[in-house]
């Protein structure tokens, strides 16, 4: 059930029992994300692991995958864009400790409550994926190819001339007019 993501956990008791919270959501449930997105379409798959190292450290494997619709901000058209996010974080309570992790964790600083939502933790990370300036790849963006049209007919207008001297049939038609 996708509802459990959404209740205040505490976070060192899931980790102490190593819980695991996998499932599929979607995007609409995320009013935050949904805010970026073109659509109310699409829904993010999500599996959370809760564990503790050897050092006895609190973490959180994060790993969140889903097709994000954007408005493409040079054409104005809706396109996919795939996350595939896998983090490791680390829950932490001041910036001395968060400067103190070990590779690869991620810092995440909580106050002294330690519960959350795991819905924002997710919620976080496919914020953090989404570009500043959503923009198609050049090849599909009708904005970007219009625009390269534009280019190659200036382009000829100015080849014209040349290619009217070289034209092999008018040195035919001169060969032709000669005889
Ligand atoms: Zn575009």
């Amino acid at each position: 059930m996708f509802s459990q993501i959404f209740a205040y956990s505490n976070l060192h008791l899931l980790c102490d029992r190593g819980d695991v919270f996998s499932g599929e959501a979607p995007v609409s449930a995320l009013p935050r994300l949904l805010s970026i997105l073109a659509n109310r379409e699409g829904l993010v798959k999500y599996k959370l692991i809760f564990d503790k190292d050897r050092d006895h450290r609190c973490y959180i494997k994060n790993s969140v995958k889903a097709e994000l619709n954007l408005t493409c901000q040079r054409c104005l058209e809706v396109f996919q864009y795939q996350v595939d996010i896998n983090t490791l974080i680390c829950p932490v309570t001041g910036m001395q400790e968060a400067e103190s992790l070990p590779e690869p964790y991620e810092p995440l600083l909580l106050s002294a409550e330690t519960r959350l939502r795991l819905a924002d933790l997710i919620e976080d990370e496919l914020i953090l994926a989404v570009p500043d300036v959503p923009k198609h790849a050049d090849v599909n963006c009708a904005a970007q190819l219009s625009a390269l049209r534009g280019c190659a007919a200036r382009g000829l207008q100015q080849e014209t001339p040349v290619s009217e001297r070289q034209n092999p049939f008018a040195v035919l038609a001169k060969l032709k007019s000669d005889q």
